[in-house]
């Protein structure tokens, strides 16, 4: 089982931002910046394109609801996406807020405390539509 699914069971606590019957977004914990978050498929899948088209194509639907979401939120240039996997083999997609390109490569880290990640959440998951 992966970290992914103890989390999305809620066997592991996470900054929730919204969920459906088979997608979850969430908090990255260790974030690029400020409203980096995560979109994963309910049904445990290594790769992106191990999904089928059908998933993907859910998947990416989800994901444009919350980054809309993060867009309303958290001030910034513009959401980036990206898909890695190499740290958690569960398909998951970034969508990080961008001020610059130093955003989404991650090295660098922000680091959050814990009522301000509630904070965060909080906003974005109030902005999901
Ligand atoms: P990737 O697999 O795409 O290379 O990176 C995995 C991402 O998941 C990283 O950005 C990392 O910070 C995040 N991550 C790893 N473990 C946890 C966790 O337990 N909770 C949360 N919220 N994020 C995690």
């Amino acid at each position: 089982m992966s970290i992914f699914t103890k989390i999305i069971n809620g066997e592991i606590p996470s900054y929730k931002i919204a969920e459906n019957d088979h997608f979850f977004a969430f908090l990255d914990i260790n974030p690029n910046a400020k409203g980096h978050t995560l979109v994963v498929p309910k049904k445990e899948e290594n790769k992106l394109f191990d999904l089928s088209k059908e998933e993907y194509l859910s998947l990416m639907d989800f994901s444009y609801k919350v980054a809309k979401a993060i867009e309303k939120a958290i001030p910034c240039k513009r959401v980036g996406m990206s898909v890695i996997g190499l740290e958690v083999p569960h398909v998951h997609v970034h969508l990080i807020p961008l001020q610059g390109m130093e955003d989404i490569q991650f090295q660098k880290k922000v680091s959050l405390s814990k009522e301000e990640l509630i904070t965060i959440a909080k906003k974005i998951s109030d902005c999901f539509e």
